[in-house]
């Protein structure tokens, strides 16, 4: 029998769960998950938005592989504290691969970065997503006009949040708190701002293209923006044919919204102005609070970057939303390359001083850094899978201790198994069901503990 514990019970643990449990090679695997919190799915539960509800049912598929008979969940255990250090995992399991993801936010390293109304989006994805670590409340929802740093996914998602109605998000499992907050905001323009030009933006074209069909808003982008865009200067010619497909994508989809005059919102509606070639500087200040953006604005260096230009544009603003990426965090115990912000690894073995170190693995985006979408978990997955197979007789081989649950329990760390998991998702549906909504999710620690442990 072979014991693996996998950290973190997102696409990449859950993933790399199932490529354990389906091959063939060693028939009596047995896989711990476990998580920090008391809830699976990582970021399909708190980073995929609530109106997507077609990806949020991939929980679905993550379920069944959760429920498998070889497969435990051990949620609220937290590694790298208290007892439960990578070595010591390394006592209670033949195998430990790491999938704990990339949980801050980058940094602008901007002055008045830190102002009051100057968020990372992370804070704000993980105060609509209910995570229990969440800043309770206290975004500038007051203000008329918000500022997205950043062109990526995440930026398309807070963007799309802020402007959509109450209505539009009434059905979805935001917790109340967070629907009335929604509700109340006085947003009305959005502005989403890359450094480089629409042909460089990270969106995926579907996301792009969602923002053009919300109810409530409008799209708009200035034509000289979209004009500095080589890729736009020589639509059908070599620079444009260069690009990768999703990227040609996209700026065909920016192209239309262009070629609009000035569209009216319908009454109360909101604009998202998609602005390009805007370097952030400083983040201005009033009264002690954000007051707007300075930019500068950029041209590109024929190399598919940017340089500045000397010349400077302010987008006056009550709310800053930082969307520029996420940043794998150090694990204590094990090592981490401070620049990349991923543990140093060799095909999801986790090098130790340049060796890779028997029994410890990586995968998702602690091994390959913050890109990519859910699916790309798999491959990674399935590479750290293979590694930890090929070094198989001799991990087999490593005494192994006792009954890590028990070990757990005595330690005292109260696991959430299975069984807890279920009874918060059927607390969850029971207030869902009181507020006339299918679920509702629940955000704070006690109440989620409750739920689970009674
Ligand atoms: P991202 O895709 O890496 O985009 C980061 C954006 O921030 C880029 O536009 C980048 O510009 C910009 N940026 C970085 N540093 C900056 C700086 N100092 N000043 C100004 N701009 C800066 O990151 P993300 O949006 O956080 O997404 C992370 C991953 O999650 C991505 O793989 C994304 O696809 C995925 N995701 C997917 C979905 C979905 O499928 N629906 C939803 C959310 C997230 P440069 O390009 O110039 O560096």
């Amino acid at each position: 029998m072979l014991r693996i514990a996998v950290v973190g019970s997102g696409p990449s643990g859950v993933y790399t769960a199932q490529h354990l449990v389906q091959q063939t090679r060693v028939p009596d695997v047995e896989v711990h998950v476990l998580d920090r919190l008391p809830c699976p799915y990582g970021l399909v539960r708190y980073g995929v938005a609530p109106d997507h509800e077609k990806i949020k049912s991939l929980q679905s598929n993550l379920r069944t592989v959760l429920e498998h008979e070889r497969i435990t969940f051990v949620g609220h255990v937290e590694v790298g504290t208290h007892t439960l250090t990578p070595e010591r995992l390394l006592e209670l399991y033949h195998a430990v691969v790491y999938c704990v993801g990339a949980a801050r936010d980058r940094r602008l390293d901007i002055p008045g970065e830190d102002l009051p109304g100057s968020h990372s989006a992370t804070d704000f994805v993980s105060w609509y997503s209910a995570h229990p670590d969440a800043v309770p409340d206290g975004f500038a929802l007051a203000a008329r006009t918000a500022v997205v740093i950043g062109v990526g996914n995440v930026a398309v998602d807070v963007a799309r949040i802020l402007a959509r109605s109450a209505v539009e998000l009434a059905a979805t499992d935001v917790p109340p708190t967070v629907l009335d907050a929604l509700g109340r905001s006085r947003v009305r323009d959005v502005h989403v701002v890359g450094r480089r030009g629409p042909s460089q933006a990270r969106f995926t074209t579907k996301e792009l293209r969602e923002l053009g069909s919300l109810p409530s808003a409008r799209v708009v982008v200035a034509p000289a923006d979209l004009a500095l865009d080589p890729a736009h200067a020589d639509v059908s010619g070599v620079t444009a044919a260069a690009l990768p497909a999703v990227n040609r994508r996209n700026l065909t989809v920016v192209r239309t919204w262009a070629d609009e005059p000035d569209p009216t919102p319908p009454p109360d509606g909101r604009r998202i102005h998609l602005r390009f070639f805007l370097r952030p500087v400083e983040l201005l200040e009033a009264d002690g609070a954000v007051a707007g953006v300075r930019f500068e604005r950029t041209a590109p260096d024929g190399l598919g970057g940017v340089r500045g230009t000397g010349t400077y544009e302010d987008i006056a603003a009550g709310l800053v939303l930082r969307a520029v990426g996420y940043r794998g965090v150090p694990l204590p115990g094990l090592p981490f390359d401070a620049d990349r912000g991923t543990v140093p690894h060799r095909d999801g073995r986790v090098l130790r001083a340049g060796k890779p170190s028997p029994g410890e693995y990586v995968a998702g985006w602690i091994k390959r850094g913050p890109t990519g979408v859910i699916g790309t978990n798999r491959p990674c997955a399935k590479e750290t899978v293979a590694s930890l197979l090929d070094d198989v007789d001799e991990l087999a081989r490593r005494p192994v201790a006792g009954d890590p649950l028990l070990e757990l329990t005595s330690s005292g760390q109260r696991p959430v198994l299975w069984s807890g998991w279920r009874a918060i998702e059927s607390a969850e549906r029971e207030l869902g069901r009181s507020l006339g909504r299918p679920s509702v999710k629940i955000p704070r620690w006690e109440d989620l503990l409750n739920a689970a442990l009674g």
